[in-house]
């Protein structure tokens, strides 16, 4: 055994032709591990390429057989790098009528081709070749196949057989596992093994993205050569809510779609009788609101909405939508795991929390309603090339003083070593005891990340609190945060600034961007006031790309209004 891995690693690494540092794929990966798109092509690793050791070299010339098996996997190698079908088809016919053993990294190295270019027929073969070998397939090669046979080859059902197939094998399935078979299905109008298939993959705990969704939704208006479907419609746009803040075309046209093939068909009666059976409450209520005679609607593809929230299409006032206690608890909880990771930094956290609570909660934190990133803001356009190495602490002055003449009461977060007496620059040690003074100061000790400690804060106070920063906060650690509530929460506090002219008193102007008064967000019943307070059913859907939204009313007057946003969300 310990003989093969040797020959394993030199046939992954082996030169190839004259060029000595030419990498050869490795057969390993036949699926990138981070490919976020469940449809994107499969791709290779590169190796470095090494040279071959006088042991190896010494071991190929006493065993030609596995010699042989070397330059087959080295061959196939070299056929996938170039999509090179038909030496790849030879080299597997030598295989098969040779008996080589090129080993499942190599099979499966082979059906990755072979699917990347729909030969479904060529990479089945492998597939019963290795199966009447016993080679075992990777979950990469699973969904090689499955992809191929759902999308390509419109074979939903053999993927989904393929599927089972895996599962049983113990192989740990993830979404890409299960999308391409959903949206096959959904291709075909198959609505009801999609549905089924969603469910299978929501009870392994497998968040859809918007991919899957929108190919939920359109087989929900009969694309494909289905019927019109309600129940799963709301259901699954009450998903599109939960987890896409800004839909893109794909979900506009999905949601405007079956709104108007339900107009066009005047059929309002589908569904009817599953809602009516189970009841009044949820999604249930709203399939049976959508079964009401004959209301009025109207579909508006790119209204806007004004500053006070007003949509032009429909008039409705847009709300804004914070994150329900619950969702920021789970925010909170999050950051200060991230944050304990080291535990050396516990009793620091502790004291923080501690002086957070303020004197209502026996802390000592003053009242604050808008937190500032101090090293952001210190830091802005100060990467020219004379820059001094410490955070500009004018702009942070500038800053602060311009929330102050707001009214506004600014909790300045600054890292130890900006307000260490021993690092400020002379000029600016007044500066900083003037802030220490004026109590608008939280100093985040040495060894800690200041990140943590504004974010914490800001969610602590919840409310309308902003934060102040031109961080996007997309780093690895804001990441590790669960994105569908951070998101919602960055939309609704965070405020950009810039600098514009000097003014008289020597400072510039500070330029801020708040949040608008309304959540860019899908917006539902229950997330909106009708114009003249009637009881409609209105649905928002921001678009990713610019300020434009589509506006789908439907008027029912008397009718009572049902709530959409399944707890993430209350108003504020
Ligand atoms: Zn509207």
């Amino acid at each position: 055994m310990a003989l093969k891995r040797v020959y394993k690693a030199a046939a992954l690494n082996e030169d190839v032709g004259s060029n000595p540092s030419a990498p050869v794929p490795p057969f390993q990966s036949t699926l990138s591990e981070s490919s976020s798109s469940p449809n994107a092509p499969p791709q290779d690793h590169k190796n470095g390429s090494l040279r071959q050791t006088k042991r190896m070299k010494r071991l190929l010339a006493s065993d030609p057989a596995a010699a042989e098996r070397m330059d087959y996997r080295r061959r196939l190698g070299l056929a996938r790098r170039d999509d090179d079908i038909p030496t790849a088809l030879q080299l597997f016919a030598d295989v098969q009528a040779r008996d080589i053993d090129i080993g499942s990294e190599g099979f499966n190295a082979l059906i990755a081709l072979l699917t990347t270019f729909e030969r479904l027929e060529d990479a089945d073969k492998v597939l019963t070749h290795m199966r009447r070998k016993q080679f075992s397939l990777t979950e990469a090669t699973y969904v090689c196949m499955m992809r191929a046979l759902a999308l390509g080859g419109r074979q939903p059902e053999a993927a989904e057989d393929l599927l089972r197939e895996m599962l049983a094998g113990g192989l740990r399935p993830r979404l890409r596992s299960y999308s391409p078979i959903i949206v096959g299905y959904a291709e075909q109008g198959k609505l009801e093994n999609a549905f089924a298939l969603y469910d299978k993959m929501l009870a392994q705990d497998i968040e859809p993205t918007e991919t899957e969704l929108v190919a939920l939704l359109r087989v929900c208006s009969g694309e494909g050569g289905g019927n019109v479907e309600v129940d799963n419609f709301y259901r699954t746009l009450a998903d599109l809510q939960d987890l896409v803040l800004e839909p893109g075309e794909g979900a506009w046209e999905a949601v405007a779609g079956w709104f108007e093939k339900r107009r066009e068909r005047g059929d309002w009666a589908v569904g009817h009788d599953q809602a009516a059976k189970s009841g009044g409450r949820g999604k249930d209520r709203k399939a049976a609101l959508a079964q009401t005679p004959s209301p009025e609607m109207s579909v508006r593809r790119g209204v806007v909405v004004d500053e006070a929230g007003v949509c032009s299409g429909c008039g409705t006032v847009l709300e804004s939508i914070q994150l329900s206690s619950e969702a920021a608890n789970e925010l909170m909880t999050k950051v200060e795991e991230l944050v304990l990771a080291d535990r050396a930094r516990e009793a620091e956290w502790a004291r923080f929390k501690a002086w957070l609570r303020g004197p209502g909660g026996g802390g000592r934190a003053p009242e604050f309603d808008t937190v500032i990133d101090g090293a952001n803001v210190g830091y802005f356009q100060m990467n020219y090339a004379q820059a001094p190495p410490h955070v500009n602490y004018e702009q942070i002055s500038w800053v602060v003083e311009h929330f102050v003449g707001m009214g506004k009461k600014p909790l300045l977060v600054l890292h130890a070593r900006h307000v260490d007496s021993r690092r400020v620059p002379p000029g600016y040690i007044a500066l900083v005891q003037k802030w220490r003074e004026r109590q608008l100061l939280l100093v985040v000790p040495y060894r800690n990340n200041d990140d943590w400690f504004w974010l914490f804060a800001t969610v602590f106070k919840g409310g309308r609190t902003l934060l102040v920063t031109n961080d996007e906060m997309r780093d690895h650690h804001f990441q590790m945060l669960s994105q569908r509530t951070f998101l919602r929460w960055k939309e609704r506090h965070q405020v950009h600034f810039s600098f514009g002219g000097y003014e008289k008193g020597g400072g510039r102007s500070v330029l801020i961007q708040v949040p608008a008064v309304y959540s860019k967000c899908i917006q539902g019943p229950g997330s909106g006031k009708a114009a003249g307070g009637r009881e409609d059913e209105n649905w928002h859907l921001p678009s990713a790309g610019d300020d434009k939204w589509l506006c789908v009313q439907v008027r029912r007057e008397g009718a009572t209004r049902a709530q959409s946003d399944g707890g993430m969300t209350e108003k504020s």
